[in-house]
């Protein structure tokens, strides 16, 4: 999953009840914590794109998205944030924990048998729905839409530019994910999916960690200009 996994991040248990204790930025490095681990191994060459088995494209992720480094990560990234802001107590905590999971828990469904046990494991775990490409975009870009509306619903905007600002950024989700899964998707469906045609190695470990950051301070810029309706 790719857009997808940041419709939880607008889901604080505090949002629309009073001041978020994670603020939206925040919320969207932590669901995308194990794909920054991704693409960072990819860029020292340990993980990467992966190849073509029997005619379905597998990432290569044995370390990044293991169920027991997705466990291990959410615990840790959990702590890190308690660390760093202790006001947030154990309920930040769990916060945290919670949308740094929820990476794996959703890209379970998305993804075809590449989700290791552990790391090394030949257990793979993975319900395959970008066999069905149309659907798994209707999904991820239905996640999307479901947290920006309620993002909306529970803030307000200092200025219109700041309503605007949430459309357009989820346009570009939405035309980034056709771009990188959608297309994809279909090639592989029509039997003319070359691994080739698309970023590797390095090159797409810098361009992966490149549009996380971006996403975060995007998100970062619009959420100074919408308060939330509650403080
Ligand atoms: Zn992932």
């Amino acid at each position: 999953m790719f857009i997808g996994h940041y419709g939880p991040a607008v889901f604080d248990t505090q949002r629309g009840h009073g001041e978020p204790l994670v603020t939206l930025w925040q919320g969207f490095l932590a669901v995308q914590a194990m794909d920054l681990l991704w693409s960072i191994l990819t860029i020292l060459g340990i993980e990467g794109a992966g190849s073509v088995v029997d005619g379905v494209p597998l990432f290569n992720i044995p370390w990044s998205h293991s169920l027991v480094t997705s466990l291990l990560l959410a615990l840790f990234c959990g702590g890190l944030f308690r660390a760093l802001k202790p006001s947030a107590g154990m309920r930040g905590f769990w916060v945290i924990a919670g949308l740094v999971f929820s990476h794996w828990f959703l890209d379970l469904i998305v993804h075809r048998p590449d989700l290791p046990l552990y790391p090394g494991s030949d257990v793979m775990f993975g319900f395959s729905l970008w066999n069905f490409p149309v659907m798994a975009y209707v999904l991820e870009m239905g996640l999307m839409a479901a947290g920006f509306l309620f993002w909306q619903k529970v803030t307000r905007a200092k200025s219109p530019k700041y309503n605007i600002a949430i459309w357009c950024l989820f346009l570009f989700m939405a035309v980034l994910q056709a771009a990188v899964v959608l297309m994809p998707g279909l090639a592989v469906k029509a039997g003319t999916f070359d691994m080739s045609d698309g970023l590797q190695g390095r090159t797409l470990g810098f361009a992966t960690l490149t549009i996380f950051c971006l996403f975060a301070a995007i998100v970062a810029w619009i959420e100074k200009g919408r308060p939330s309706k509650f403080s």
